[in-house]
């Protein structure tokens, strides 16, 4: 059994009808494995007194969270790639933030979505990742490459939506308190936007966890343009879907737009975010375009980002400036799988 994909019930669950222990054992695993990180979880205290079981175990248990390839680093931003079992690669982001660290996750190998702006869109979609595949990024990034890490965003390679049994499996798991720990209020699981994930999310009814948009435009025709996912999903539906998201009191949602030169950077398409906007609860994430060879987008000069953000602010939405992180390694916004 690769132990990164297991919850903590299924792992007692396994332990049980394998060797007739429960519990007590999978928690005394999770925290060696997960928390410590221990190459030798077996040597924990709790099975000095188990030889058969230890036995059993080391026979059945493995520990597969992809080989660490390729680790770059742009300032204090880390970006590491990781080799899975059939040879594809994938990237992961660490972000410092003040006094921690963001984890960035990919949730598939590539991306069908198609966004206009994104490299990973431009792979196609080469298969979803394995609840371990998810996990295992959280488990190199701390115990590999042994940086703290207290927030995670699925806001890697892939749409987190459509993957979603695997990515909520993995989530689940990474919230465990004996293992990872990693609070659901730490974790942003960002959509293209697409309604039925957003909706079996509402559905679970997980407290805290925060909802990001990829929007970009919010007129139907330069959305659709840039993210073809729209034309199923027109900007209307997906205004009432998140006007249906239980929000928790004083929560909101995170907008992510991205500010191309020309495309949806003038006064207005500002005018027309903010109405779009009016009267969801949302922090507006402003991110200028990263430039991806090929894909013909420029980002606009800074004083073009500032006149939209005020045009935004005037109209009381809560505009966030984000300056694009990691650009040199291609770790930046819609950068990852570039070769
Ligand atoms: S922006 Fe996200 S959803 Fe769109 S193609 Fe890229 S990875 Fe997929």
């Amino acid at each position: 059994m690769n132990i990164l994909s297991l919850s903590l019930n299924q792992l007692v669950h396994r332990l049980e009808t394998a060797c007739g222990k429960g519990r007590f054992h999978a928690r005394a695993l999770y925290r060696e494995i997960y928390k410590n990180g221990n190459p030798d979880p077996l040597s924990a205290p709790e099975f000095a007194a188990s030889p058969k079981l230890v036995q059993n175990l080391e026979k059945s248990i493995r520990l597969e969270p992809g080989r660490v390839k390729e680790v770059f680093q742009d300032g204090s931003l880390t970006k590491f790639i990781t080799r899975l079992a059939d040879g594809l690669d994938i990237e992961s982001v660490i972000v410092p933030m003040n006094r921690y660290n963001t984890l960035c996750v990919s949730s598939q190998v590539g991306c069908r979505m198609g966004c206009a702006f994104c490299e990973t869109g431009r792979m196609g979609l080469k298969r979803n990742l394995k609840v371990s595949e998810i996990t295992g990024q959280l488990y190199n990034a701390r115990h590999i490459l042994k940086k703290q890490i207290k927030n995670i965003v699925f806001m890697g390679m892939g749409e987190p939506f459509d993957n979603f049994d695997a990515v909520m499996a993995a989530l689940q798991i990474m919230n465990e308190q004996t293992g990872f720990d990693i609070a659901l209020r730490h974790m942003t699981i960002s959509t293209a936007g697409l309604l039925p994930g957003i909706q079996k999310l509402a559905a679970m009814h997980l407290p805290g966890i925060r909802l990001a948009i990829s929007v970009n435009a919010a007129d139907n025709h330069t959305r659709s343009r840039l993210m073809p996912v729209n034309k199923a999903w027109p900007l209307e539906k997906l205004k009432e879907t998140l006007a249906e998201f239980p929000l928790p009191r004083k929560g909101t949602f995170l907008f992510e737009y991205i500010l191309i030169k020309g495309v949806n950077d003038l006064a207005a398409h500002a005018d027309l975010l903010a109405d779009f906007i009016h009267p969801l609860p949302v922090r507006l994430n402003l991110i200028p375009c990263n430039p991806v060879p090929g894909l013909g987008h420029e980002s606009p000069s800074d004083e073009d980002m500032n006149r939209f953000s005020q045009r935004l602010v005037e109209k009381d939405i809560f505009v966030i400036r984000r300056w694009s992180k990691g650009r040199s390694v291609s770790a930046g916004c819609g950068q990852l799988g570039q070769r």
